[in-house]
């Protein structure tokens, strides 16, 4: 009896054992599991966390980029602003030197009857120099090019307005001996035509105007074509200084002596034609000795000055 108790007793014990063991087994298990888990769902909260920060990272790009892309769509209004700053200062600086209170000079290099197709050399010549000049320009070429009739003089509109030069008007016709100046209406409606022709090919308008020929050849109509400038807000300039180009200019020397000889003043406006061989000859020539003469080279602006209104 007392042997059969201590065997029930050491089975129970046995049975009790396995229990316990087999509940600390799955306990342990379970424990294991939900520490997994744990791990697992700490895991996905970081992997989370990089996500989002990832997230607003690249948010904050697109937004930088798309501010730099604003920028770059406002370029062409710091451009605007910039040459607004730099005339600003030329007018500054033209002001002192009339009234003997700067010693710089200022020279003002323009170019009539274009575009060409040498005015690719001319542009060339002022972009290697860092030079800006000033086109008058006329549809006296059209789209065939007077000196290239296979080409397209339209499109060289463009590469001058790209290089920041000034373009100015100088009417669509220049027949100032084909009823350009009969009647004020009659150079208005050349001019409009131009300005509406330079609006088509660059986008911009202008508001400097050279007569053809000079504001003498408008002879008895200058006064009249003048207030009709005046209210339509253009600027008018002749010139002070020229090559000779448009009259009968036979070589380098006497291109070079003329101007020489009429380069005198501190601000001078320098009338020269872009189709000219001699002239694109002479260009980088007198860039130079106009720099190493202390000239500042600049484009033309409305409130220069030089400009007549
Ligand atoms: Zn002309």
């Amino acid at each position: 009896m007392e042997k059969s108790r201590r065997k029930i007793k050491i089975i129970f014990l046995i049975f009790n054992l396995i229990l316990s063991l087999g509940i600390l087994y799955f306990g342990y298990k379970e424990f294991n599991t939900y520490q997994n888990n744990k791990k697992s769902n700490k895991n996905i909260n970081i992997n989370y966390n990089d996500i989002n920060k990832e997230n607003s990272k690249l948010k904050q790009e697109i937004i930088d980029k798309k501010d730099e892309l604003n920028k770059l769509s406002d370029i062409n209004k710091l451009i605007i602003e910039e040459k607004e700053n730099v005339f600003k200062l030329a007018s500054e600086v033209e002001h002192k030197i009339q009234n003997n209170e700067s010693n710089k000079k200022i020279v003002y290099l323009t170019f009539d009857d274009g575009p060409y197709y040498n005015t690719f050399k001319v542009l060339k010549i002022l972009k290697d120099n860092k030079v800006k000049a000033t086109f008058f320009t006329t549809n006296v070429n059209g789209t065939n090019c007077f000196d290239n009739s296979s080409y397209n003089c339209h499109s060289i509109y463009k590469e001058i307005a790209k290089d920041n030069h000034t373009i100015a008007n100088h009417t669509y016709t220049h027949g100032w001996n084909k009823g350009l100046y009969s009647s004020a209406s009659s150079f208005m409606n050349a001019l409009l035509k131009q300005e509406e022709l330079i609006k088509n090919y660059t986008g911009l308008t202008t508001n400097i105007v050279r007569f053809p020929g000079g504001s003498v050849t408008a002879k008895g109509q200058k006064d009249a074509i003048v207030d009709e400038l005046r209210k339509h807000n253009y600027g008018w300039v002749d010139w002070t200084a020229e090559d000779g180009d448009g009259r009968n200019l036979s070589s380098y020397n006497q291109g070079w002596s003329m101007l020489k000889n009429t380069i005198t003043d501190n601000i001078e406006v320098v009338l020269l034609h872009d189709y000219h061989p001699i002239t694109t000859q002479i260009l980088p020539d007198l860039i130079n000795d106009l720099e190493n003469n202390g000239y500042i080279i600049l484009p033309l602006f409305y409130e220069s000055v030089m400009i007549n209104k």
